[in-house]
């Protein structure tokens, strides 16, 4: 089975988010299964040549994509996979990819994206290489379906190839104005009236990938019935509903040789289940690191996260009255919105003692803060899948996470008697059930028996890519086997 993998992030080459966690990862998995994968993302600026050893390809050459009236040339560069076969192609443009940022509100966000989804079906045919299936990420590559059914439909190279569609958020859907229809090539038709690429009169790039691929899927089965509804579905549930035949919830999955307490070489001290001893060491390191006093019966709580209001960050800073008067410390990551960044420079400047943050993304803090902290706060207003709370199990830092997507999927609530469970969830999306929720972590962190049972339920669980890479591949093969009958 040939499988092009195609998205725009992937560790260790260009990460923001999970998306890059599955990408740089599941096509290892699938290899093992007997695919053959090319994988394709666009060669930004970040990605250092020497260190990962890019190698132009000859073969492909000079390819040149007409869009907006300007013709634009794209090259290939490739290397591998460390451990692994699988072939990692790089759609080269400066002009499009040598950005600060992989993603921008520049005005030609349309075209970068369009580019890269023709940069890929284009190399295809450069490298002779017919896909049995072409899986594409989110909405910077829904117009591949598209493209392959009409603008390339004529090429036999791609007769028998099939389009996978994966859903890693519904909230983020490349919506542009009309104009981009143009610079895509792609006929009116579509676009009018109530075509299958317009969405309010504007141009859906992931509406495209959901109407036009074969099959869709999404990271999590609560998330895929979740966007069936109008509270999830961001505008485009009655088309997901049509569709829901064809729509499939798949967990993302976790590389524990890279996120593992026993293994981790990014923490200063290595533990297990059987011997917490480093989880505390690696609590006072980091509480030292950021100059907090060291208590072991105060919990530490960390987040790790994108700083967006889907992320629950407007329930949280709705509750911080009543948070700060739980016998708590706080550690927080990531980067986003100016008002919630500013917010907890704040909280860092008026509690030095109780609040730390670094503002930014940094990957080897967020191993530290995963062995570190005591519990791990995720209060999402929805989560396709989330893997922070995943790695968090791991590290035996225990998960309090709302009840939705792939966070209900994962965290089953402590039951104090029946000694079940692996993290605390609450519901309603909301500061009161968030601060309820967050009490009942710290209560229960003060039974240090029950405190260690949870650790030990989160701790021993397994979310390997084995079992989802398996149903990746039953999906292709039935992509494939409808194709063969059509
Ligand atoms: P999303 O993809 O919606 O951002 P996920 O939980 O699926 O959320 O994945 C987030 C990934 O990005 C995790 O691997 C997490 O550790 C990482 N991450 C998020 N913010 C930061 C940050 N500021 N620094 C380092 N890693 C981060």
């Amino acid at each position: 089975m040939k499988i092009a993998f195609v998205c725009t992030e992937a560790v260790p080459f260009a990460k923001t988010g999970g998306l890059a966690d599955v990408a740089g990862v599941l096509p290892k998995y699938l290899e093992r299964l007997g695919c053959e994968i090319k994988l394709f993302i666009p060669k930004y600026y970040s990605i250092d040549e020497t260190k990962f050893n890019l190698h132009y390809n000859w073969e492909v050459g000079e390819i040149y994509i007409r869009i907006g009236g300007h013709l634009r040339s794209a090259h290939v560069y490739q290397c591998k996979l460390v451990d692994s076969n699988v072939e990692i192609n790089f759609i080269d443009c400066p002009h499009y990819f040598h950005r600060a940022h992989f993603y921008t509100n520049d005005a030609d966000e349309d075209e970068r994206f369009i580019f890269f989804s023709k940069g890929v079906i284009e190399a295809l045919q450069r490298l002779k290489w017919a896909p049995d299936v072409i899986h594409c990420n989110d909405w910077q590559t829904g117009l591949i379906p598209l493209f392959l059914k009409d603008n390339y439909s004529w090429d036999k190279l791609f007769e028998k190839t099939s389009t996978l569609f994966t859903i890693h958020n519904i909230g983020y859907q490349g919506k542009f104005q009309k104009t981009a229809l143009a610079k895509a090539e792609i006929d009116e038709k579509y676009f009018f009236p109530m075509g299958p690429v317009e969405f309010y009169n504007d141009f859906s790039f992931m509406k495209s990938g959901i109407f036009f691929s074969d099959i869709i899927t999404t990271v999590s089965r609560t998330y895929a019935k979740e966007i069936l509804t109008n509270d999830y579905g961001a505008g485009l549930q009655n088309l997901l509903f049509e569709r829901r035949n064809d729509l499939y919830g798949i967990l993302n999955g976790v590389e524990y040789s890279t996120w593992n307490p026993e293994s981790d070489d990014q923490i200063p001290f290595n533990y297990s289940v059987d011997n917490l001893e480093g989880k505390l060491k690696n609590k006072e390191y980091l509480l030292n690191h950021f100059g907090m006093t060291f208590d072991n019966d105060v919990p530490l709580i960390g987040i790790i996260s994108r700083m967006v209001e889907q992320k629950g960050l407007d329930i949280f800073a709705e509750s911080l009255y009543d948070l700060l008067k739980i016998r708590a410390q706080w550690i927080i990551l990531g980067s986003g919105e100016d008002k919630y960044e500013e917010l907890f420079r704040e909280l860092v400047l008026n509690y030095p003692d109780k609040f730390a943050a670094y503002i930014g993304f940094n990957n080897e803090l967020s191993h530290l803060v995963e062995a570190g902290a005591d519990i791990f706060l995720m209060p999402s207003r929805y989560e396709p899948c989330g893997l922070n709370q995943i790695y968090s199990l791991k590290y035996g830092t225990v998960p309090v996470v709302r009840n939705t997507g792939g966070l209900a999927d994962t965290i089953k609530d402590w039951h104090d008697y029946k000694n079940t469970g692996n993290g605390f969830s609450f519901n309603d999306y909301s500061g009161e059930a968030l601060v309820s929720a967050v009490k009942r972590a710290v209560e229960t962190f003060m039974d240090k028996i029950a405190w260690k049972k949870i650790q030990a339920n989160g701790m021993k669980e397994d979310f390997t890519w084995d079992s989802s890479a398996e149903e990746y591949l039953k999906l292709y093969k039935l992509a494939v086997s409808r194709k063969n009958k059509s």
